[in-house]
């Protein structure tokens, strides 16, 4: 099939010399110099013609692959009703993460930031027997969130694409069988888009439910960290790491905790210097971890009610955001600040302890500790006096909490939870997100079929999303170079830019030439026809557009040479103009197959 070349001269395209201000990644920057995308406001951006042609690429990638699989296409609108919404629950769930609004009749709506209310209701409407299962639908749609921070471009938007798919069983096995297909079918997907990525085990979300993995594009600039097992194959979103517990222990024979003076240490650093100054181990130096650290935060749920919440953690780690986030969501966390503390006198700050926290102890406060923190350990922590702490504290005889928390920061060197071999930790961009949802939003919204025996039962269902947008951003960030954007083949723009350097009226004439026999053969040009443009300029944009195959008429011509550079390698050569349609089209192929 021909496909009409893109023409320089009058492509809708301004490329930028200028990075924009606003642009902290590669890929941000190069999408909007290369003339790909437009700023409107904050997370909502133009796709320019060029742009435009990248993302329908990946949708048509994706699509692909979820045909392949018999996932069926659907489209639902972007502006919903709130009553489902209310019914599961997320209409107060998502809180200020999305935009809502009324119609003229005072109704109200939201623009869906997702669609599981959607996908369960259409699915009950129509269906009501185990006959009709397994299904599985799937969109490609615009979705809306008010993300507290857009950032880089399309990689966070508040407008942004998704794919998303489910799937309906009647039984776990059913369920099972559609996750490991859809799976594969995330791998064929992902292996076409031309980034690398690692498959991670994930949390399951706001949206509930159990087994979850996350294909993440690795690259040092993404906001997901997951770690690595340098041993055996476990990879995971540090999000969803169980650190694992060591074994409680025996206190027969521990000494009683003693409470001490410890002036001017509220930090650990402080702390630790002053025992080892004024109360010295006989067998080694006080270390940060044998401290245990209690912090407090403001837990912010859905509806606006706002509960503290101690958390205890050795002291050599930090809190991890992510990860508590993780763990409290719906629920939203923020500091415990100075008129927080002015309501719980009990609470001396620097200098807390369990001694007070707990919803049993004085503060009422809940209280969950690190996993680490088992029966039979014995830590120094606050005495809850201004100036004191506790030597010898041991937890399960002196202290008690409320359960555990998983929100300890991850280290490269922690033990992996499956081999016990060292973990390191590494970055990514979260791409897709494939997870067991269960009967969740089936219980919700009622949706039953009847099985082989005539009896009702609940649907379990299987969710699976994309990024589609984002993956424009994702492959950008892992394809280029310090001259520009270096697509893929499979998403580039274009297979090929001609490019028709110098004045003479010959050059024009052979790279018009070239550029319809190639279109006629099917391949996509961008020919670059503009007369008054120099060769330096041209060269330019050509790198900074990033089409995998450049081919160059000019100087050569006189001596019946074309040249082909190889966009990614940098690798030219010259090619006698006799054999130049054919050494394209089987470059282009080759590199296709
Ligand atoms: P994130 O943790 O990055 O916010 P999420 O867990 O909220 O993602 P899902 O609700 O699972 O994401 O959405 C499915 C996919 O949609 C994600 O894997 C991601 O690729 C994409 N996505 C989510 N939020 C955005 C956004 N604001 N901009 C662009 N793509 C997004
Ligand atoms: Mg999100």
């Amino acid at each position: 099939m021909s496909t009409p070349a893109l023409r320089m001269s009058t492509l809708f395209l301004r490329t930028l010399r200028e990075d924009p201000a606003d642009a902290e990644l590669p890929s941000h920057r190069l999408l909007v110099r290369a003339g790909y995308i437009r700023r409107v406001a904050p997370g909502i951006y133009t796709w320019l013609p060029l742009g435009l042609k990248v993302l329908r690429n990946v949708e048509r990638i994706v699509r692909e692959e979820m045909d392949a699989i018999g996932a069926q296409e659907l489209s639902f609108p972007a502006l919903l009703p709130k009553e489902p919404f209310e019914a599961t629950g997320r209409w107060a769930d998502y809180g200020e993460n999305i935009f809502r609004l009324k119609d003229r009749k005072g109704s109200e709506y939201l623009l869906g930031p997702t669609h599981e209310e959607m996908f369960t209701l259409t699915v009950k409407d129509l269906y009501g027997s185990y006959k009709d299962l397994p299904l599985s639908i799937y969109q490609i749609q615009t979705k809306y969130r008010d993300e507290v921070r857009p950032r880089a471009g399309l990689l966070r938007g508040r407008e942004f694409i998704m794919k998303d798919s489910y799937s309906f069983d009647v039984d776990d096995a059913g369920l099972q069988a559609s996750y490991d297909t859809h799976r594969a079918a995330y791998i064929k997907m992902f292996d076409r888009l031309g980034f690398a990525y690692v498959i991670v085990r994930a949390t399951a979300g706001a949206m509930g439910g159990s087994a979850s993995e996350e294909f993440l594009a690795t690259a040092e600039n993404g906001e997901d960290t997951y770690v690595r097992c340098t041993s055996c194959d476990y990879a995971a979103n540090v999000e969803a790491v169980n650190v694992p517990a060591p074994q409680a222990m025996s206190y027969d024979g521990l000494l009683a905790a003693h409470v001490e003076d410890t002036p001017d240490t509220p930090t650990i650093a402080t702390l630790v210097d002053h025992l080892n100054a004024t109360f010295p181990r006989a067998d080694r130096a006080w270390q940060a971890g044998d401290t245990l650290k209690n912090v407090i935060v403001t837990l912010v749920h859905p509806g606006g009610r706002r509960e503290p919440l101690a958390i205890g953690v050795p002291g050599d780690r930090e809190i991890d955001e992510k990860r508590l986030g993780a763990q409290v969501e719906p629920a939203e966390v923020e500091a415990f600040d100075e008129a927080d503390f002015a309501k719980y006198p009990v609470l001396v700050k620097g200098y807390m302890g369990p001694g007070v926290l707990g919803e049993q102890a004085k503060s009422g406060i809940r209280f969950l500790l690190d996993p680490r923190v088992v029966d039979g350990t014995t830590w120094v922590t606050g005495a809850d006096a201004p100036g004191q702490h506790v030597i010898g504290l041991v937890a399960g005889r002196d202290f008690t909490a409320d359960g555990t928390i998983e929100a300890a920061e991850v280290r490269d060197g922690d033990e992996c939870p499956n081999c016990g071999h060292a973990l390191e930790t590494a970055r990514g961009i979260e791409m897709g997100h494939i997870f067991q949802l269960g009967r969740k939003y089936a219980e919700a919204l009622d949706l039953k079929v009847l099985d082989q025996n005539g009896k009702l039962v609940t649907v379990t269902m299987g969710s699976y999303g994309v990024g589609v947008s984002r993956a424009v951003a994702a492959v950008a960030e892992g394809c280029h170079d310090e001259l520009g954007l270096v697509w893929p083949r499979e998403v580039a723009p274009a297979d090929v830019h001609v490019v028709a350097t110098g004045k003479a009226e010959e050059v024009f004439a052979k790279a018009a030439e070239l550029t319809d026999a190639l279109a006629a053969q099917g391949v996509s040009v961008i020919y670059d026809d503009r007369r008054k443009v120099s060769p330096g300029v041209k060269f330019k944009d050509a790198e900074l557009i990033g089409v995998p195959t450049i081919v160059i008429v000019g100087k050569g011509l006189e001596a019946g040479t074309i040249e082909i550079k190889d966009r990614a390698t940098g690798e030219r050569r010259e090619v006698p103009v006799g054999q130049i349609l054919e050494a394209v089209v089987s470059e282009v192929r080759g590199a296709a197959s």
